[in-house]
């Protein structure tokens, strides 16, 4: 590696030294990938000292780069969760698709500006075929678009800015927004960005399988319009990140049109289930709603850093967001070429309709729908193998990918339950063979506040040897209730 680079600028780097910088980063990802699956799922050991060893001034001098991806490889990347790792069932995995990183590479060295429309046009309507594509699989229709972002969190934000721009316009005060007990937290962090303080976001109750209450919903809007306040949205969950409920969403357009309230579909981690049929059949009504959020870096297993807002009527988001500015060029006139600076909350971007754009191009849709499928089999095979182990209760069942569970041991006294399932949870996860987590929940079954341990099978790469470890790890850990 020549150092300095043969260029005569120091930041100008040519080809010849992109391709052995490259190289050299294949070098160190390709064993690494290889041996992907013999890696621990997790490791934490040593989180402070590898924190403290990266806590350092800027260097005023480069270094040889395999210098640089010995520390990242030997030292910053063992001690962390392998969200890439078929093990990883914990929180809601995705995998990192690698050919992702092909897009990453072409789009960051070309560097396009994807903000507006007139800088890239090519780039900028594969993005918009790609919103289509996802348009078509909710059942929108032609008038319907959307924005890619960093994420399902910042989907839901422009969701609730769209939102309250649509039903509320600008005098929004008393504005009261729904979601369920399975609502995620960033709903109401969307919410009080947004502008409506905690107490107008209601988080009503969920029925025996975790799906809002419709009736609780149509209460809680009566009372409230009762009290003068002024209900504008609810958000249902396709997929809710506790335990994988999909909301009925037919039963809650219903309502929303009945009371001419927004619906938004929070599909973060359910929706590109949508690719296959059993997915279409659970989220069946999900193109009654104004909004979906989705994350490619979820179901379509793409690595971290793309969400997506779809919306059924373009022009909702252009409300919400289009500004203009006399150093820009002026507004598009086609209404088919969409400047993304007006859909959304950002101005200059990542040319981020790529990432998703050339793996479909590569791997083609079938290769995501046949992996989709495999999930939905692996966790409804994991939920039946689970909830035959002694003592084990299936306290959800996998609408789709997503289950959970909690063992109650005959005789062991209920104040020790949720203990006991701890020590199970660290039992699994102290193999690291595999990665869960858990969450606390209110328990229909019970009436009452547990803990629960969570499978949820989203990484690409999880097939069904690692159902087959899951199944011994989990045995071996609660085959002592008193250890
Ligand atoms: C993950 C998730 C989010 C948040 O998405 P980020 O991409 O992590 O910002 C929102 N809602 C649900 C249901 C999720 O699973």
């Amino acid at each position: 590696m020549p150092r300095p680079f043969r260029h005569p600028e120091p930041l100008e780097i040519g080809g010849d030294d992109l391709r052995e910088l490259v190289a050299a980063c294949m070098d160190r990802l390709a064993p690494w990938l290889d041996g992907l699956k013999d890696q621990p799922a997790h490791s934490l050991d040593g989180s402070h000292k590898v924190a403290r060893a990266f806590d350092e001034p800027m260097p005023e001098r480069g270094v040889p780069f395999r210098r640089v991806l010995a520390r990242l490889f030997d030292r910053a990347l063992p001690v962390s969760l392998n969200a890439a790792s078929p093990g990883y069932l914990g929180y809601i995995p995705g995998g990192g698709l690698p050919s992702t990183a092909l897009a990453d590479l072409i789009s960051d060295i070309t560097n396009r500006y994807t903000g507006l429309w007139m800088p890239a046009p090519g780039l900028v309507q594969l993005e918009i075929s790609v919103i289509r594509w996802f348009c078509a699989l909710a059942g929108y229709g032609p008038s319907s678009g959307g924005w890619l972002c960093s994420g399902g969190s910042i989907a839901n934000l422009a969701a609730v800015v769209a939102a309250r721009e649509a039903k509320l316009g600008e005098a929004f005060e008393g504005g009261v927004l729904y979601t369920s007990e399975g609502g995620h937290h960033s709903i109401s962090k969307a919410a009080r960005i947004a502008g409506f303080p905690r107490r107008n976001t209601r988080v009503l109750p969920v029925d025996a399988s975790f799906r809002l209450r419709r009736d609780a919903l149509a209460t809680a809007v009566a009372e409230d319009r009762a009290a003068g306040r002024r209900p504008f949205l609810v958000v249902a969950q396709a997929g809710s990140t506790p335990v994988g409920a999909v909301d009925d969403l037919a039963a809650l357009a219903d309502v929303c049109a009945a009371e001419g309230l927004w619906l938004h579909v929070d599909a973060a981690y359910g929706g590109f289930f949508l690719l296959t049929e059993r997915g279409r059949a659970a989220l069946a009504g999900i193109e009654r709603a104004d909004s979906i959020a989705l994350d490619p870096h979820k179901g379509l297993f793409l690595p971290y850093g793309t969400g997506c807002l779809l919306v059924k009527e373009l022009a909702t988001l252009r409300s919400a967001f289009a500004e203009t500015a006399a150093y820009l060029p002026p507004s598009q006139e086609d209404e088919d070429h969409w400047n993304f600076a007006d859909l959304g909350l950002e101005l200059s971007r990542p040319a981020r309709g790529l990432r998703i754009w050339l793996p479909l191009w590569l791997h083609g849709a079938s290769a995501f729908r046949d992996a989709l499928n495999e999930k939905l089999d692996l966790a409804r095979s994991a939920s039946a193998r689970v909830g035959a182990l002694p003592g084990v209760r299936i306290v959800a069942e996998p609408a789709l990918s997503l289950f959970a569970f909690r063992v109650e041991p005959p005789g062991m006294h209920a104040a020790e339950l949720d203990a006991f399932n701890r020590r199970v949870l660290a039992r699994v996860n102290q193999r690291k063979r595999l990665m869960l987590t858990g969450t606390t929940l209110h328990d229909p079954a019970l009436g009452e506040e547990v803990f629960v341990l969570r499978v949820c099978v989203l990484c690409f790469r999880t097939h069904a040897d690692r159902i087959d470890m899951l199944i011994e790890d989990l045995a071996d850990a609660i085959a002592d209730p008193r250890g």
